[in-house]
């Protein structure tokens, strides 16, 4: 059975939490909670950067000090990429270097709070850097892919085939929004499931197919011969859009 994930819906507001101690990441948790939002969580760099892309949180707090890519370098790809460049980050760091800091608000970060924080000071910082977001947010036009009569409107998540409006599953809306910012590249099912659904899913690698399908159904002219979703054999699909270069 396939888990929908409704929380893009109006019910508790997101905020990811990259950190690599645990017993951190529980105080986060429970300080938002508190406060009405709710937590995903990830242990590194890599994971927080692929969730943060998928599930576009309302913020991000962010450990500086991580096992593999820093905080500071998680910071900057996330700025440096159109889906989540207007995500208000929160750095977290242990040290009290005021250069640290520094360098986190000039590479992009937009607060940061010094551990131990208390779980009011948290939640403050959080709310005060949404405040401050709604403006760019209200500012910044809808993100959309508009090539070859393909039309993938990211943030109402409607989506037109030669100016016709087809509706899609919020599955198969996540795989075509997957696939339009990330094109020209080959994805095994398991790499799909995983950026798609999601690490801790239990969906069979043939649920891709099954969602492959159907997605070209909706945006493909002829879905026997399809030119957006192609298949790779033996390796995977590919979002294809080379012929527009
Ligand atoms: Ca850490």
């Amino acid at each position: 059975m396939e888990r929908m994930n409704q929380s893009d819906f109006g019910e508790r507001q997101k905020v990811l939490v990259i950190e690599d101690e645990r017993d951190i990441r529980e105080l986060v948790r429970v300080s938002l909670a508190g406060e009405g939002f709710s937590t995903i969580e990830a242990g590194d760099g890599d994971l927080g950067i692929a969730l943060a892309r998928r599930e576009r949180p309302v913020a991000v707090i962010l450990d500086l000090m991580l096992p593999g890519i820093s905080g500071l370098e998680v910071c900057r790809r996330l700025r440096a990429e159109e889906g989540t460049a207007s995500i208000p980050v929160v750095m977290v760091t242990a040290r009290t270097g005021e250069a640290d800091k520094i360098v986190g608000l000039e590479i992009g970060a937009d607060d940061y709070v010094t551990k131990p924080f208390s779980p009011r000071e948290l939640a403050a910082r959080v709310k005060a850097v949404l405040r401050r977001s709604y403006g760019r947010v209200a500012e910044r036009p809808h993100e959309a892919y508009d090539r070859g009569g393909l039309r993938v409107d990211l943030d109402s998540y409607e989506v037109y085939v030669d100016d016709k409006r087809v509706e899609l599953s919020l599955r198969e809306f996540e795989l075509l929004r997957f696939f339009v910012t990330h094109p020209n590249r080959v994805y095994d099912r398991g790499q799909l499931l995983e950026l798609v659904w999601g690490p801790e899913t239990y969906v069979e690698p043939r649920t891709v197919d099954v969602h492959i399908r159907r997605l070209r159904r909706h945006i493909e002219r002829d879905d026997s011969s399809p030119e957006w979703i192609v298949t790779v054999r033996g390796v995977g699909y590919m979002f294809d859009e080379r012929r527009f270069r």
